[in-house]
């Protein structure tokens, strides 16, 4: 996509901390850090959200995450993947955060408040009805 900062990234057009790359993702060094390692994988054709990008960067960008993980020997991080803007997506290409989680004031933090649900039931029954694989 011609206006997109993350294609831009991939095509070269904007210079970028590379640190991996696949035939079908990219990785790179994240240039607002919250903590020392901070790195995003991205698929490298345009996708604006999780489910518009092809599995076969899907599956690249878990496998490398898992690669960079281990080469920092990290034993602490967070992943972070966005969709929407009232889900924070700010760039709207698909990207996934690697966040290393050094100690409690560095890295991501999470305010999570859980709440009941009346409908959990119902949405898994949606959910196996939808994905049975007899269907
Ligand atoms: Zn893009």
């Amino acid at each position: 996509m011609q206006d997109c900062l993350f294609c831009k990234i991939v095509n070269k057009e904007i210079p970028s901390e590379k640190i991996y790359e696949t035939e079908h993702i990219y990785a790179f060094m994240d240039i607002n850090p919250l903590a020392d390692g901070h790195c995003l994988f991205i698929p490298k054709k345009h996708a604006k959200t999780l489910h518009d990008t092809p599995d076969t960067a899907l599956a690249d960008i878990l496998i490398a995450i898992k690669k960079v993980v281990q080469v920092l020997d990290i034993k602490d991080y967070n992943i972070l993947q966005n969709n929407g803007i009232i889900a924070h997506q700010a760039v709207f290409h698909a990207h996934w955060h690697l966040i290393p989680k050094p100690n409690k004031n560095e890295g991501l933090s999470i305010l999570w408040n859980p709440r009941s649900s009346d409908r959990q039931e119902e949405i898994a029954s949606i959910i196996r009805e939808k994905l049975s694989p007899t269907k």
